[in-house]
């Protein structure tokens, strides 16, 4: 494989293991993440941090308090961010990696998040919902994102990017959280309805109050649900029809999943050819996608996407991993449901959720306990949402699927690796601590 990224802590990033992976997997490059300040550990000019909307940041001691306490963070920590936010950060870290990477000709790749979070801090500029409130705290921990349409914003994280493209000779922008919030953020689904956003709305040509009117008739239609939809939903082979049917085949509804995307493609565009501006070519631009199950659906059109960035690369973790965006996301939905329709039991609703999203063909558990442990067949999931992403995108730009071989069985390991060769692919990005085995079942699959 020509691309073979490792995602993980700077502070495991060792010259021995930089070795060991790149003659066990043959890894071509690294991203670092510390998780201090939660970005690769870059160190920007005073007034380049001076100038964020966000720099005030400490002022906020509560908000700050509660987002530490969500996330698990230390209390030095600072919360995740868009761009690089301060007190300046000492870089030698990421600058004794860059050098050692290089010795082995590894290349680095710069991380750091955008506007996907954040906005727990600043709720002035926050996610607003249609019926104007912010993101309530039950669904702080899938991220709360500054509005996109946040202009202010947008132009000075591409400022950031532009600094560390031409000051650290960085060899790829891997960003994370350009996307509104998985599915798991019930509310996230009826936001951003600012100000900023009405009118970037009707700038674009969509009918704002059409749109407004079909949140409103969702939030009905959700309201009403009863154990008998689910009961003979269940029973049924649904397509696709169906299910639009049961939304009234609302075109306005699909128009607002739509403006999401258009916001979200543009924010993207914006910044890779901020960074194109500064650094030319030298410096490829990639933003981490959800898995297609929920990308739409989340302000993530993948064909659009393709268009907007340099490569394709998947997120991680349990708010944007290709495992556990989606299947986090089906067991909110599932307790939701439970406790809301008076009778429905986990695996009826879970019967219907897996047929809505293409997961009726998978061995998955009927229970939200179950989905939660993560006792479900990672790798298949995982290949599903490969093939499904290869299917959607052009073959123009170079897509690199996860490999997440970590927890998984060596046959699973190999399966997940033939999957990513089936598609073509030219690389992949991996993580984790990977043994010899592991490592050996990875190289002979790819
Ligand atoms: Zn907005």
């Amino acid at each position: 494989m020509a691309i073979v990224a490792w995602f993980g802590p700077i502070d495991a990033m060792k010259p021995e293991t930089i070795r060991r992976l790149r003659d066990g997997i043959g890894l071509t490059a690294l991203i670092p993440d510390d998780y201090t300040p939660h970005h690769s550990g870059f160190r920007l000019p005073e007034d380049l941090l001076e100038s964020s909307p966000l720099a005030r940041w400490q002022e906020q001691h509560s908000a700050v308090a509660r987002h530490r306490k969500t996330y698990g963070l230390a209390p030095n920590a600072s919360p995740v961010f868009p761009g690089i936010v301060g007190p300046p950060y000492d870089d030698s870290k990421l600058l004794r990696l860059i050098d050692e990477a290089g010795k082995q000709e590894v290349e680095v790749w710069a991380h750091l998040g955008l506007w996907g979070y954040g906005g727990d801090i600043f709720p002035d500029l926050a996610l607003h919902d249609d019926q104007g409130n912010v993101t309530p705290d039950e669904y702080l921990y899938w991220g709360v994102p500054i509005c996109p349409n946040n202009v202010e914003v947008r132009d000075w994280t591409g400022r950031c990017l532009q600094y560390i493209a031409r000051h650290y000779g960085v060899k790829a922008m891997d960003v994370d959280h350009g996307h509104y919030p998985p599915l798991a953020s019930i509310t996230g689904i009826f936001g951003c309805c600012c100000h900023r956003c009405e009118a970037r709305a009707r700038a674009l040509g969509y009918s704002w109050e059409a749109m407004m009117a079909s949140l409103s008739a969702l939030r009905q239609r959700l309201s009403r649900l009863t154990l008998s939809q689910f009961q003979r939903a269940a029973s049924l082979s649904y397509g696709f029809p169906d299910f639009l049917g049961h939304l009234g085949y609302d075109t306005h509804l699909l128009d607002w999943f739509k403006f999401r995307c258009q916001v979200a493609n543009e924010h993207m565009e914006a910044l890779t050819q901020a960074v194109h501006q500064a650094v030319g070519d030298a410096c490829p631009v990639d933003s981490h996608m959800f898995p297609p199950a929920i990308a739409f659906l989340c302000g993530q059109d993948l064909p659009q996407w393709e268009k907007t960035v340099d490569r394709l690369t998947p997120g991680w973790g349990p708010v944007v991993g290709w495992d556990l965006s989606q299947t986090n996301s089906f067991a909110v939905w599932a307790r939701k449901l439970c406790r809301r329709v008076a009778g429905l039991d986990e695996r009826t609703a879970l019967t219907v959720i897996y047929r809505f999203f293409g997961y009726d063909q998978l061995p998955m558990p009927y229970t939200v306990a179950d989905l939660e442990a993560e006792r479900f067949p990672v790798a298949q999931v995982m290949a599903l949402e490969i093939k499904k992403a290869a299917l959607l995108f052009s073959g123009k730009k170079p897509f690199l699927p996860p490999y997440r071989p970590w927890k998984l069985t060596l046959p699973d390991t190999t399966y997940l690796g033939e999957t990513i060769k089936s598609i073509g692919a030219p690389g992949f990005i991996t993580g984790g601590d990977l043994s010899d085995e592991t490592m050996r079942a990875m190289r002979v699959a790819v």
